[in-house]
C-alpha cells in the first residue's frame, strides 16, 4: 500500500492478502500443500519459533503457509486486530479460543442467546472441566457488573443472537469487563468485519464462522479468530497446544469469498429488508426480528454500533400452529431450502425453537419462531415463495381443525 489515505472496503477486499510478485505474477496466492518446510541450516531450524508467517517465514504447515497467512492477514486488517488465526470450523474457533483462555475454577459469563452448539459446549464440556458457566440476559448491558465475581475470567457475547436477534451493548459490556480485567469475546459471524468492528468498541476477540458469509457459497467449513494485543499470546499458545488449524483448500475458499463479500452482503441485506418489510405486514406474523428494520426493538443499538448487516433474520408467528401445518409450509417452498447454516448464495428457512434453549430469560412468544436466510435470488421471487407457503400453512391448519 503506497498511499497514506485509508482505502475503501471494496478496494481493500480486492487488493489485500496477495502479493503478485511473490506469486510469479498470478493474481491469486497459491493453495500451498505443505506440512513440512525445509530449512537452510541447522541454526535456521533451531530458531524457527521466531519465524513470522506475515513476513513470508514459514516453519510448519499447521502454523502457517502462504495461503493461511494471506487470509489471516487480510482478516486481521479488516477487524483492526493484531492477528487472526484460522481453524477448521466456526465452532472450532469458539471452542479453541475458550479452551485457550479458561482454566478450572474460572467463571465464564455466556449470553443466553448464543448459537446452540456454543451453549452446549459451555454447559457441557467447559462445565465438566471445572469451569463455572453462567448464562446471562443478552440485554443486560452495563448491568453485567453485578454478575462479575472474583474468578470471572471472560464474558462471551453474540450479537445479534443468531436465532433470536437481540443486539448486545458491546461498549457497555466491554467497559465493565476492562474495569475488572475480564476478557470479552464476541461471535461476529452475522455482521462480518464489514458490518461490525468489535475490537474498536473495546472487545478483545472477534470470532467468525467463516463457513457462512466469508466462504459464502455453502461449500467449505472454516473458523477465524481475530485477537487484540491483550489476548494474542494466550490464544496463539492455546491453539498451538490444541493443534487446531484449517485445511488449505478451505483457506483458499475463504480468501476467495472475501473478494466479493461486500457486494454479496449489500445484495442480501437489501433483499432481506424488502422481504422483512413484506413479512411484517402479514397477519400470520407477530414480529420480524431484524435489527436493520426500523421498528425492530434492537434498531437503535444496531444503528449506533453497526455499519452493515446480512440477510439473516427471525420471524415469530402470531399464534401456535401444528407441526404438520408448519411442515406443509416449509416442505412446499420452491426456493427456500430447509437447512442449517446461512451466508451462501441460496435462501434457507428453518424453525428455531428458542423456548427449548433459554435458561436465563424465558422465551415467550405467541407462536413458533422461524429463521430465514436471504440469499442472492430476486426478492420478488422469494416473496412469492413465502406467500404460497402461508397459503399452505392456512390450508393445512384448516383441514386439521
Ligand atoms: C454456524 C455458526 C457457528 C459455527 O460455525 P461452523 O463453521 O458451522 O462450525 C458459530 N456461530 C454462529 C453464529 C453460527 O451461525
Amino acid at each position: 500500500m503506497t498511499s497514506k489515505r485509508k482505502q475503501g472496503i471494496g478496494t481493500r477486499l480486492a487488493h489485500g492478502g496477495r502479493n503478485t510478485k511473490a506469486q510469479f505474477g498470478a493474481v491469486n496466492p497459491p493453495v500451498v500443500r505443505a506440512s513440512t518446510f525445509l530449512f537452510d541450516s541447522y541454526d535456521d531450524f533451531v530458531s524457527r519459533k521466531a519465524r513470522d508467517r506475515h513476513r513470508g517465514e514459514y516453519a510448519y504447515g499447521r502454523i502457517g503457509t502462504q495461503t493461511s497467512a494471506a487470509l489471516e492477514g487480510l482478516m486481521a486488517e479488516l477487524e483492526g486486530a493484531v492477528d487472526c488465526f484460522s481453524v477448521s470450523s466456526g465452532l472450532a474457533a469458539i471452542t479453541g479460543t475458550l479452551l485457550s483462555l479458561l482454566r478450572a475454577g474460572d467463571h465464564l459469563l455466556m449470553a443466553d442467546s448464543v448459537y446452540e452448539p456454543t451453549r452446549a459446549f459451555g454447559a457441557g464440556m467447559l462445565t465438566s472441566l471445572g469451569i463455572e458457566v453462567e448464562f446471562y440476559d443478552p440485554l443486560i448491558g452495563a448491568g453485567i457488573e453485578a454478575l462479575i465475581r472474583p474468578n470471572t475470567r471472560a464474558i462471551y457475547l453474540e450479537t445479534p443472537g443468531s436465532l433470536t436477534f437481540e443486539v448486545q451493548d458491546l461498549p457497555a459490556i466491554a467497559a465493565v469487563a476492562r474495569r475488572h480485567e475480564v476478557i470479552t469475546l464476541v461471535d461476529n459471524t452475522w455482521a462480518s468485519p464489514l458490518g461490525l468492528k468489535p475490537l474498536s468498541l473495546g472487545i478483545d476477540i472477534s470470532l467468525h464462522a467463516g463457513t457462512k458469509h466469508i466462504v459464502g457459497h455453502s461449500d467449505a467449513m472454516l473458523g477465524l479468530i481475530c485477537v487484540n494485543e491483550r489476548t494474542v499470546k494466550a490464544v496463539r499458545a492455546g491453539l498451538f497446544r490444541l493443534g487446531y488449524c484449517a485445511g488449505t483448500e478451505e483457506l483458499y475458499l475463504g480468501l476467495r469469498g472475501l473478494r466479493s463479500l461486500e457486494v454479496r452482503l449489500q445484495r442480501s441485506t437489501a433483499s432481506a429488508l424488502e422481504v422483512a418489510r413484506w413479512l411484517a405486514e402479514r397477519p400470520e406474523v407477530a414480529e420480524v426480528r431484524y435489527p436493520p428494520l426500523p421498528g425492530d426493538r434492537a434498531h437503535a443499538l444496531w444503528k449506533r454500533d453497526f455499519t452493515g448487516a446480512c440477510g439473516l433474520f427471525g420471524v415469530v408467528l402470531a399464534k401456535p400452529y401444528s407441526q404438520r401445518a408448519l411442515a406443509a409450509m416449509f416442505e412446499g417452498y420452491e426456493l427456500f431450502g430447509i437447512g442449517a447454516s446461512w451466508g451462501g448464495y441460496e435462501s434457507l428457512a428453518t424453525p428455531t425453537f428458542p423456548e427449548r434453549l433459554r435458561t436465563a430469560v424465558p422465551w415467550n412468544a405467541p407462536g413458533p419462531a422461524l429463521r430465514y436466510a436471504i440469499g442472492l435470488e430476486d426478492p420478488a421471487d422469494l416473496i412469492a415463495d413465502l406467500a404460497a407457503g402461508f397459503d399452505r400453512l392456512a390450508a393445512a391448519e384448516a383441514t386439521a381443525a
